[in-house]
């Protein structure tokens, strides 16, 4: 088989497919208040999403990831996935922010995204408002218990931030203990509307762990080598892990390109270049994947100027 491995021997196994920079949420390290967003107009087709991952997969792809902005907004999506379904991948997953999960469990389940990241940055409700501009906190806790009642496998995501959210660390672990559900925590990353910000809210993964340690015992859990976190198992059964994307770079192990809505493919999320797939043949797009290959870089950029939302987190 055909695959795409780099100059330090990372193959592309995993995608990121961004369906929308759009949200229904404003976290503040994520974008302004008054985003402004691409035309729809830009958006690839469903076909072309298509075609593009069954020729990734034919090079070796396992897994897709949907994200964004908010993937669920995008107006086509039930009919993105029933399309995407069909294609040879080991794994389907999502990323959302739980809103409108509602509307969208059934579809989820019969078309094998079974993967759901939901992000969830507080279990207080002033809290939640205060980082995200939104007062949804119940709706999605709700949504997560239906998800997870329905079958699929859910996991929580938390950027940590100091002096806004770092007093519920344990909050979560009950939370967790009480759910079954794995959460993690994510340090916040020096990506475009977060960088004002993350030197003052930043936390490092181990100085969470050191917290967690002082009231409970961590068994570590063994994960993919490619993995992007690191997990722990407590002693009240909560799962708990940390994607320490600041402190404990994962460049080296990186299995990932991301594609936006738009169809700029990149090799990485730290790097403000990629390359348009859209309208292109495959023969182009041989060359442009070779060119990718390259535009991995093997040490971690300090930070980056465009927003999470538009790239797909
Ligand atoms: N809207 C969806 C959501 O929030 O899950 C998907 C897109 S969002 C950009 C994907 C993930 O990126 C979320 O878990 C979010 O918390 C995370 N994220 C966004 N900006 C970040 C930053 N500056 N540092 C760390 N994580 C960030
Ligand atoms: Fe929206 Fe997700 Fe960004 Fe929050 S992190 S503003 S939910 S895209």
């Amino acid at each position: 088989m055909k695959e795409l491995i780099d100059a330090h021997g990372r193959k592309v196994r995993k995608l990121r497919l961004s369906l929308t920079d759009k949200c229904n949420l404003r976290c503040h390290y994520c974008m302004p208040v008054e985003a402004t967003f691409m035309s729809e107009e830009k958006y690839l087709a469903a076909d072309q999403y298509v075609e593009v991952i069954q020729e990734l997969c034919d090079y070796g792809l396992e897994e897709l990831r949907l994200t964004g902005g908010e993937p669920l907004l995008r107006k086509s999506f039930n009919k993105i996935i029933q399309s995407l379904a069909k294609l040879p991948l080991q794994k389907i997953g999502l990323t959302t922010n739980g809103i409108l999960l509602d509307k969208h469990l059934e579809v989820l389940r019969d078309n094998r995204v079974h993967h759901l990241n939901v992000s969830l940055d507080s279990l207080d409700e002033k809290i939640f408002h205060k980082i995200t501009h939104g007062n949804y906190l119940k709706r999605i806790l709700k949504n997560i218990e239906d998800a997870q009642n329905m079958g699929l496998q859910v996991k929580i995501n938390v950027v940590a931030m100091r002096g806004v959210n770092d007093h519920e660390l344990f909050d979560f672990v009950e939370y967790s203990r009480q759910t079954g559900l794995e959460v993690r925590f994510l340090e916040i990353m020096r990506i475009g509307f977060a960088r004002e910000k993350q030197e003052q809210q930043f936390i490092e993964a181990r100085e969470m762990i050191a917290h967690l340690k002082t009231r409970h015992e961590l068994k570590i859990i063994t994960k993919e080598i490619d993995s992007t976190s690191f997990n722990y198992l407590l002693d009240n059964n909560a799962q708990i892990g940390f994607i320490a994307s600041e402190s404990q770079a994962f460049c080296g192990q990186c299995s990932r390109w991301r594609l936006s809505a738009d169809g700029i493919m990149r090799a990485c999320l730290l790097k403000d270049d990629g390359l348009d797939i859209k309208n292109t043949t495959s023969l182009e797009r041989e060359t442009i994947y070779q060119s990718l290959l390259g535009m991995k870089p093997n040490l971690r950029p300090a930070e980056v100027t465009h927003f999470m939302n538009a790239i797909g987190g």
